[in-house]
């Protein structure tokens, strides 16, 4: 018999374990409503007061044996549930994001189709040097077929007493190669106030790892209607990385691109440490082009070749490599740099490998 009135009761309470979670249901739904009416109206989600208001209209009508601190605990609980569930509701799909755009975002400059189907090789110096230095490494690029060229004309150097880079000079030297060789020119812009003046000069602006942060660039960058290349910031994590893709997005510039620099961890066996599964993940969530920088990630010439290999494996749209006429005696990053006949060299493999097909026939129309 007393067995039977403990089933009994748990029955019951059963019971009102599913009358009470039809209820909550029922009230989160309610709140759903509420947050979708309130966003409508531009008014807050959150309202302090109107919680207030709950708690003591609940606590005074509190009969127990639940003491009001209990009450006042369970239903903050409940309140809170319902808010997470009008946040998840509200949270914003980036701009960047596959979710807003499932299609690729593929970036034309000059013929050149950065996001393609076909990967592209982005190379050149470190530093812009002079004419006749970039001119050599034109020269090849035209021979081999590419069309990407870079160099640096403001670098952001380590130490204030390191070579700084050309400014001026060093953009007008890319403008006059990019024009006689039909090159698409890429260089880093460290300061808001040289963008508009870059626009001019180049057709694609680096934002740098050193710069991935700084937001007052990245939103000035976001006003041009210029391509972007955005690297990886020295270390930053993949949602910081989308982010400040987002930040340019979100002032309207949507011809942006991604690069995989290498991340600093504890390995000091490279350079920095090439995050390989940082382009298949970007390819996922963000529509945007992804390249992979092994000079910088790797700083090392005999890794070159498989890293870019391993880049073009995962999904990248293309390799940025560091090549310089004279490597020994470049005025930045001198031990990585590729001479060009090892440059060429490291093409051949690459081509050989069938991961990359060269640019001459895909793009040059
Ligand atoms: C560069 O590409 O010239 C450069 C300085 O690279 P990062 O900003 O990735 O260090
Ligand atoms: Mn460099």
């Amino acid at each position: 018999m007393a067995h039977d009135q403990i089933e009994t009761m748990r029955k019951q309470i059963d019971e009102i374990n599913l009358q009470i979670l039809d209820l909550i249901n029922k009230r989160a739904a309610l709140v759903q409503d509420l947050g979708k009416e309130k966003l409508k109206q531009g008014v807050n989600g959150f309202d302090p007061e109107r919680e207030r208001q709950m708690l003591n209209l609940l606590v005074e009508n509190n009969n127990g044996p639940f003491s009001d601190n209990t009450v006042r605990h369970l239903f903050k609980q409940i309140f809170q549930a319902s808010l997470d569930l009008q946040k998840d509701d509200n949270k914003k799909v980036l701009l960047v994001s596959r979710k807003k755009k499932p299609e690729d975002t593929v970036i034309t400059v000059k013929g050149v189709e950065f996001g393609g189907a076909e990967p592209i090789m982005i190379a050149g110096p470190c530093s812009v040097e002079s004419y006749e230095q970039v001119r050599a490494v034109a020269e090849n690029h035209v021979k081999r077929g590419l069309r990407v060229l870079r160099g640096g004309a403001y670098k952001p150097r380590t130490s204030p007493y390191d070579f700084q880079g050309l400014g001026v000079q060093g953009l007008e030297i890319l403008k006059r190669i990019g024009d006689e060789f039909n090159l698409v020119t890429i260089s880093e812009i460290v300061t808001p106030a040289d963008l508009e003046l870059a626009t001019q000069y180049i057709d694609v602006i680096q934002i740098g790892a050193r710069n991935m942060q700084n937001f007052e660039l990245l939103k000035a960058v976001g006003r041009l209607n210029h391509p972007v290349l955005l690297k990886r910031g020295l270390s930053a994590t993949i949602e910081e990385f989308i982010y400040a893709a987002e930040y340019i997005l979100s002032e309207g510039n949507t011809q942006v691109m991604l690069c995989e620099r290498g991340i600093r961890t504890y390995e000091k066996a490279t350079r920095n440490t090439l995050d390989i599964s940082a382009v298949p993940l970007l390819k996922q969530e963000t529509h945007l082009p992804v390249f992979v920088d092994v000079t910088h990630s790797t700083g090392r010439r005999d890794l070159l070749l498989p890293t870019a290999k391993a880049g073009l494996a995962v999904g990248s749209d293309g390799i940025m490599i560091e090549v310089h006429p004279d490597p020994d005696v470049a005025l930045s990053d001198a031990k990585q740099q590729l001479t060009i006949p090892a440059f060429n060299e490291v093409l051949d493999q690459l081509l050989a490998s069938g991961l990359y097909k060269g640019e001459a026939a895909v793009s040059r129309r």
